[in-house]
C-alpha cells in the first residue's frame, strides 16, 4: 500500500531543510496521516526545488516557492502533488520526468503507519512522528528529469557563432560534470574546444552521439510558444545537443553507456571535427545529429567547390578587337558548365550546382582583363569524373581550381526509422575514425540558417526516444 495524498491541507504541512544547498541531498517532510491510510504530503515545491537547486542554485533562490497564496492544487498523480506556484517556479524542469523520479523515491521511503487518525485538524505531534526523510538519487537528477525544451533554450541563449564557442562549451562541460559525467575539454584552437563526455564507468563507449555547438550569424535569442522553440541554433543544432544529452542520460540509467561529442566549427570548416578525429576513443558507431526531421539519412551529399578564373587583355572599349575580354570567356565557360549533363545516382538523386559568385571587370569602358566565378556542386557519388568533365568543358577559356571537397557519404540506416537523403554536408566525413556513421536529428534543415529558425517541441522529445531506440538496436 502506498500513501495517497489528501490535498486539502497539503500546503501547510511541510518542512524541509537543505533544499537549496548543493551538498545536501536529503529533504525532510512531515506528513499528516488522515483517514484510511491516506497521508498528506506536500512534496511539490520542496522536492522539485531541491532537485533543481543541485544544479541551478542561483536561479532557485530567486523563486519564492513557499507562497502564502498557494492556489488550489492543480494536479495530482499517485502520491505526488504539484501545485501551481511550484509549476510556475520550475519552468525549466520537466514536470513529468521529475515526478517520475520523485515518486520512486517517495515510494521507497514511505512506511505507511497503518494508523487511522480520525480528527481532521492537523496535529503537529502526530505529524512529527511521521516525519520522513527522502533521499534523492545522488547523480543526474537534473539530466534525467531534464526538460529538453528548457535546455535547448538555455543553449540558444548562449551566443556561439563560429569562432565563439567557448562559453557554450564551458556550459555543457559544467552541466555534464555536475551530472556525474566524465567530461573533457579537447582544445581545438585558442580558447575554442570540443566537449567530450562519457559515463565515468565506461570511458570508451562503443556508440557516441555528436553534433556541433557553433551557429551561423546573427545571434537570435530564444523564445517559445505552445509548439515551438525559436532562436538561432534552435534546430541547427542546439536542440539536437539537448536531445542527445537527454538520450545518453536515459540510456546510462538503463546501464547502456554512450558518449557525447560536441564540436566547434561545423558551420565553417569542420575544424573541431578534424581535430577530434585525431583523438578517437575507438567507438564503433557515431550517431551524428543534424536537422533531418527525425528521419535517418541514407546518405549525405558531398560538396565540391570550384573556382573558375579567366584572364584577358585590357583595351579601350571603343576598340574591342585590341583587347581580350575575360568576362566573355568566363560567360562562355559558365554556359558550357550549365549545359553539362551532371551525374545522377538512382537512389540518391541528381548532382546539383550553383554559381554562387561572379566578379570581374574594371569599368564599362574598359575591356576586362580579369573575371572569376565560384561554384558549388552537391555530389551524389565520387567526384573524379565530374572534375574531369568540368576541366574539359572549361578548356582553355579559364583556369579551374577545385578548392574544397567534402565527399559524398553513404550512411548506416536502421530498420523501421523513416529515411531521407541529406542534401547538405556535415561533420561526418571529417570524423572517419569515430566509427560507422549514422545521421539523424530533430528539426528541419529548411528553417536552419533562416531568420525564423525554430524547432518543434514534439520533434525534440520524440528525438530522445528515437536516439535511445537506435542505440538499443545498434547494440542488439
Ligand atoms: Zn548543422
Amino acid at each position: 500500500m502506498h500513501p495517497r495524498v489528501w490535498t486539502s491541507y497539503a500546503q501547510t504541512h511541510c518542512r524541509t531543510k537543505g533544499e537549496s544547498r548543493e551538498d545536501q541531498r536529503q529533504a525532510e517532510f512531515l506528513f499528516q496521516p488522515v483517514e484510511r491510510h491516506a497521508h498528506i504530503i506536500h512534496l511539490a515545491a520542496t522536492t522539485i526545488v531541491f532537485a533543481l537547486a543541485q544544479s541551478r542554485a542561483a536561479k532557485i533562490e530567486s523563486q519564492h516557492w513557499i507562497t502564502k497564496a498557494i492556489q488550489r492544487l492543480r494536479s495530482m498523480e499517485h502520491n505526488f502533488v504539484m501545485e501551481r506556484p511550484a509549476i510556475n517556479g520550475v519552468w525549466m524542469a520537466d514536470q513529468r520526468g521529475m515526478r517520475r523520479i520523485c515518486r520512486t523515491s517517495v515510494e521507497q521511503c514511505l512506511q505507511p503507519s497503518g494508523r487511522t487518525v480520525k480528527k481532521k485538524r492537523f496535529d503537529m505531534r502526530v505529524a512529527r512522528r511521521h516525519a520522513i526523510q527522502i533521499t534523492l538519487p545522488a547523480a543526474s537528477v537534473m539530466l534525467s528529469a531534464m526538460d529538453v525544451v528548457a535546455f535547448t533554450r538555455q543553449l540558444v541563449d548562449i551566443e556561439s557563432i563560429t569562432g565563439n564557442e567557448s562559453e557554450v562549451g564551458d556550459f555543457l562541460y559544467r552541466e555534464l560534470s555536475r551530472a556525474n559525467w566524465q567530461a573533457k575539454k579537447l582544445p581545438v584552437e585558442g580558447d575554442r574546444q570540443n566537449i567530450y563526455a562519457t559515463p565515468s564507468q565506461q570511458p570508451q563507449p562503443a556508440i557516441v552521439f555528436s553534433t556541433h555547438m557553433d551557429t551561423v550569424p546573427p545571434f537570435i535569442p530564444s523564445s517559445e510558444d505552445a509548439t515551438c522553440v525559436y532562436g538561432r541554433g534552435s534546430c541547427d543544432a542546439k536542440g539536437i545537443i539537448a536531445a542527445q544529452i537527454a538520450a545518453a542520460e536515459q540510456l546510462r540509467q538503463q546501464g547502456i553507456n554512450t558518449g557525447v561529442l560536441f564540436l566547434v566549427g561545423e558551420e565553417r570548416d569542420s575544424l573541431g571535427a578534424r581535430v577530434a578525429n585525431e583523438h578517437s576513443p575507438g567507438s564503433r558507431f557515431l550517431i551524428n545529429g543534424e536537422p533531418t526531421e527525425n528521419r535517418i539519412a541514407i546518405a549525405s551529399k558531398g560538396a565540391l567547390r570550384v573556382e573558375i578564373t579567366a584572364k584577358g587583355r585590357m583595351a579601350h572599349s571603343a576598340y574591342p578587337e585590341l583587347g581580350e575580354s575575360a568576362i566573355d570567356k568566363l560567360l562562355e565557360a559558365l554556359r558550357r558548365l550549365r549545359a553539362m549533363k551532371l551525374p545522377i545516382n538512382d537512389e540518391i538523386g541528381p548532382t546539383t550546382f550553383n554559381i554562387g559568385t561572379i566578379q570581374g571587370g574594371r569599368a564599362p569602358n574598359v575591356i576586362p582583363d580579369h573575371a572569376r566565378a565560384e561554384l558549388l556542386y552537391r555530389l551524389v557519388g565520387p567526384s573524379q569524373s565530374l572534375r574531369q568533365q568540368i576541366s574539359e568543358a572549361v578548356g582553355e577559356l579559364a583556369h579551374v581550381e577545385f578548392s574544397l571537397e567534402i565527399p559524398f557519404v553513404r550512411l548506416r540506416t536502421v530498420d523501421s526509422v523513416p529515411a531521407m537523403i541529406a542534401a547538405f554536408t556535415t561533420d561526418i566525413p571529417a570524423l572517419s575514425n569515430w566509427g560507422e556513421p549514422l545521421l539523424i536529428g530533430p528539426g528541419s534543415i529548411q528553417v536552419a540558417h533562416t531568420e525564423g529558425e525554430y524547432i518543434e517541441k514534439k520533434q525534440l522529445t520524440d528525438a530522445v526516444e528515437l536516439y535511445c531506440a537506435i542505440v538499443t538496436k545498434l547494440i542488439a
